[in-house]
C-alpha cells in the first residue's frame, strides 16, 4: 500500500494569511493528501508538497520567507515547494532568482520550487484535485505535473483578480473560528504595499457571512473572528439595504442566537459613532486592536493616515465607556522617515495615556513601490530598533497591569486545542491567554467552544498570561 502524498504549509504574516493557509490545507486534505498539522514538524518530515504563504508587510517578513524557502530546499530534498502570498504576488522575479541560486531542482533535474502569485488564491485551490486526478501514484511526477498546471493557467491568461472567500471546514492548525469578510484596501498609506498585493477592497456578501456564522454556531463554536485587510471598509448589500461594518455586525447578531464576534483590527478614522453603538453589544468581544501607527500628527500625515492622535485617544475613551476595561492593543511603526525624537516621544506619551494592554511595535522598512520609500530623512535601523524596545517595554508593563486588574474576575473563554486531555489553552473574551485545567474525571470543553472561568493567578510562561479556573 502506498502512503497518501503529504502536504504541509508554513505561514507568515497576518490572520488572513493563516485563514487562507487553512483553506489551502483543507483543499489538499479533500483531495486525499495527508496534511501535516504543524509546519515545524513538516519541515523535518519532508512533505511531498510544502507551501510557504508569504507576507510583504515588512522587509523582515520577506527576509524570513527567503530563509524558510532556502531551508526547505536544503533540508527537504524531495519536497516540491510552492511559494504564494503577498510577497510572491509583488516580487515574483526576485523569488524566481532565489530558485535559480538555490538550485531548486528535483532529483530528476526538474524544477521543484514554484512561485504562485498571491492573487492566484482561488485557482490554487484547484491544484490538489488536479494532482489527485492526474497522478499515477508516482511521486516523481509531481514536479512536472505542477509545472504543467502552472503553464496551463498562465497560458490561458486567466484573471486571478477574482476574490477568494475561503471557508475551511476542518481545522488543521488552530481551533478558533475565523470568517474572512473583506480583502484588499482602497487607501493609500504611504508605507504600505499590502494594498498593492491584494488589490482594491472587496467584501463577502452579507448573507454568505451570516450563513457561515450560523454554521459555526450550529457546530458549537463560542465565537468567530471577523477578519480582512481593512474590515472597516466592509460594504455590501443585504436585500435592499446597504451595509457598512456596523450594519454587517447588526445583521450578523440579529441573525444568530448567541455566538460572539471578535474583530481583527480597526483603523481609528473608521471608528464612527454608528460603529461604536454596536461595539457596545455584549456579543462583541471586549478586545480591540487599533491600527494606530504613530502618536505624532506630523508623522501620521506623512504616512497618509486620515486622523491625528486625538482621534485615537477619543476612540479608546469611547471603547472604555462601552465596555468594562476592554483589552486595547495597537500597532506602531517606529523610525518612519522624518520621525524625530519629539515625534517618537509623542507616540510613547499617547501609548502611556491610553494604557494599551499590548503594543505591536515594529521598525519601519522601506517597501518598494510605496510613496514612503523615497521619503527622507531616514532614521537609522539602530534607532528604529531602540524605539521598538522602548515600546515593547511599555507593552510588557501594559499587559502585566491589565492581567492584574482581572485577577479574581470571571470571564467567558474559548477553548483551544491541545494534546493534554486535562490541561489546555484558552482565549478569554478580553483576549487573555489562559492556561486551564479541567477537574479529574471531567471532560474538558470542546475546541472552539465557550466556557466560563475565573482568572486565578498570573502565569508568566510566555504562552499564557494567567491561569483560568473552570466554573462552568
Ligand atoms: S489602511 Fe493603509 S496600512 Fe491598512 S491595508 Fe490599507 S493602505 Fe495598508
Amino acid at each position: 500500500m502506498t502512503l497518501p502524498l503529504s502536504f504541509s504549509i508554513y505561514t507568515l504574516g497576518c490572520k488572513l494569511n493563516q485563514l487562507e493557509s487553512e483553506a489551502l490545507a483543507g483543499a489538499f486534505a479533500d483531495s486525499g493528501f495527508r496534511v501535516l498539522s504543524r509546519p515545524e514538524e513538516a519541515q523535518g518530515q519532508d512533505a511531498d508538497i510544502t507551501a510557504v504563504n508569504t507576507c510583504t508587510v515588512t522587509g523582515k517578513a520577506e527576509q524570513k520567507a527567503r530563509r524558510v524557502i532556502r531551508k526547505l530546499l536544503r533540508d527537504c530534498p524531495s519536497s516540491c515547494v510552492l511559494v504564494t502570498g503577498c510577497y510572491a504576488e509583488l516580487d515574483r522575479e526576485e523569488l524566481e532568482r532565489l530558485a535559480l541560486e538555490s538550485g531548486a531542482l528535483s532529483k530528476t533535474g526538474e524544477r521543484r520550487l514554484f512561485i504562485i502569485p498571491g492573487r492566484w488564491k482561488k485557482i490554487l485551490q484547484t491544484l490538489p484535485a488536479f494532482l489527485a486526478s492526474a497522478l499515477p501514484g508516482n511521486r516523481q511526477e509531481l514536479p512536472s505535473l505542477i509545472q504543467f498546471w502552472m503553464d496551463k493557467h498562465e497560458g490561458n491568461g486567466e484573471t486571478q483578480d477574482e476574490p477568494d472567500w475561503p471557508n475551511p471546514q476542518a481545522s488543521f492548525f488552530r481551533s478558533r473560528a475565523f470568517i474572512k469578510i473583506q480583502d484588499g484596501c482602497d487607501k493609500h498609506c504611504s508605507f504600505c504595499r499590502v494594498r498593492l498585493a491584494r488589490g482594491r477592497s472587496v467584501s463577502l456578501e452579507a448573507e454568505e457571512a451570516l450563513a457561515r456564522l450560523r454554521d459555526l454556531e450550529a457546530r458549537g463554536f463560542g465565537e468567530a473572528v471577523l477578519t480582512g485587510v481593512n474590515i472597516g471598509l466592509y460594504r455590501a448589500v443585504a436585500g435592499k439595504t446597504e451595509l457598512n461594518m456596523a450594519g454587517l455586525l447588526r445583521f450578523l447578531l440579529e441573525g444568530t442566537a448567541g455566538i460572539a464576534l471578535r474583530l481583527s483590527s480597526l483603523e481609528p478614522d473608521e471608528m464612527t459613532e454608528d460603529l461604536f453603538e454596536i461595539l457596545g453589544s455584549t456579543r462583541i468581544r471586549s478586545h480591540f486592536h487599533i491600527s494606530v501607527q504613530s502618536g505624532s500628527a506630523a508623522v501620521l500625515k506623512r504616512m497618509g493616515r486620515n486622523y491625528g492622535p486625538e482621534t485615537v485617544e477619543a476612540a479608546a475613551a469611547r471603547l472604555r465607556e462601552l465596555k468594562d476595561d476592554p483589552f486595547l492593543a495597537c500597532d506602531i511603526i517606529t523610525g518612519f522617515p522624518g520621525e524625530g525624537e519629539r515625534d517618537f516621544e509623542e507616540t510613547v506619551e499617547l501609548c502611556r495615556r491610553i494604557g494599551f494592554a499590548w503594543i505591536h511595535a515594529f521598525p519601519y522598512s522601506p517597501r518598494p513601490g510605496t510613496a514612503a520609500a523615497s521619503m527622507k530623512p531616514l532614521v537609522s535601523e539602530r534607532e528604529a530598533g531602540k524605539r521598538v524596545a522602548v515600546l515593547m517595554e511599555l507593552a510588557g508593563q501594559g499587559r502585566a497591569a491589565y492581567v492584574q486588574r482581572w485577577l479574581g474576575r470571571s470571564v467567558e473563554a474559548v477553548c483551544e486545542s491541545g494534546e493534554d486531555p486535562c490541561l489546555f489553552h484558552a482565549v478569554s473574551e478580553n483576549y487573555l491567554r489562559l492556561l486551564c485545567r479541567s477537574a479529574p474525571g471531567e471532560e474538558r470543553p470542546l475546541p472552539g467552544s465557550a466556557f466560563t472561568c475565573r482568572i486565578s493567578t498570573v502565569e508568566n510562561s510566555g504562552e499564557a498570561d494567567a491561569v483560568g479556573e473552570i466554573l462552568c
